[in-house]
């Protein structure tokens, strides 16, 4: 095993991290899906939903301990003056990891973004459909996402409609996930804060950890494009 290897490695567990983050996108999508169509109340599909969500968080941040650990034991180690300190790698990121593990909560699960995003949902879906339970106005809903669309689809940096918005919860401005994220780096790039690009907005340090994705939002515009390319 060697160092290059080691690299190797570590980014295939990134990539990996990016279908756990694809995965979740799909559980709060079918969370959703269940929260607007069946009886409200205790709803037993939700809550297996809303465990897988948090197992998805735990392995997410697991590898994020991991990657870390590892990246700062190799650092650490000078494999051309010892290549026998490789061998004693595994055995210090194992026990370093192992330490680290022990001291996490499940209760800091509650802060992953998508967790958020999650509950955030949940939350919405529900109230939406309890109004819907009352008012019984489907079409007119649809309607009224429709009207929404010309004022809240439109990412304010792209000006085209978004496809994965985010929501900054500083300043509950929407954005597209990658036109924003770039703007933060290119910002980062030259030493500069990020301003929230939306007119008239106070915010003037946006930053990731401030974003969240918003599925609700994602939806109503998958839905308007349905409906669109029915009509
Ligand atoms: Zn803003």
């Amino acid at each position: 095993m060697s160092l290059s290897a080691v690299h190797g490695t570590l980014s295939s567990l990134k990539s990996c991290q990016a279908d756990i983050g694809t995965g979740m996108d799909i559980v709060t999508d079918v969370a959703m899906d269940l929260a607007e169509t069946q009886d409200q109340g205790d709803n037993p599909g939700i809550k297996e939903m809303e465990a897988m969500i948090l197992e998805c968080a735990k392995l997410d941040r697991e590898i994020n301990h991991f990657v870390d650990i590892v990246q700062q034991v190799t650092s650490e180690v000078n494999t051309q003056q010892q290549p026998e300190a490789m061998f004693s790698l595994s055995a210090k990121v194992k026990e370093q990891f192992t330490e680290r593990i022990a001291r996490l909560s499940d209760a800091e699960l509650q802060s992953h973004p998508k967790v958020v995003a999650f509950m955030d949902s949940m939350k919405n879906s529900l109230n939406q459909a309890n109004q819907e339970s009352v008012e019984n106005t489907e079409e007119l809903d649809e309607d009224i996402a429709v009207t929404q669309s010309q004022v809240n689809f439109t990412c304010p940096l792209t000006q085209v409609e978004m496809v994965n918005p985010m929501k900054n919860k500083k300043c509950n401005h929407h954005y597209d996930e990658a036109a924003i994220l770039g703007l933060i780096k290119a910002k980062q790039g030259q030493k500069k804060k990020c301003r929230c690009p939306v007119v008239g907005c106070g915010n003037t340090d946006v930053r990731q950890s401030d974003l969240i994705p918003d599925q609700m939002l994602r939806r109503k515009i998958q839905s308007q494009k349905r409906h669109s390319s029915r009509t």
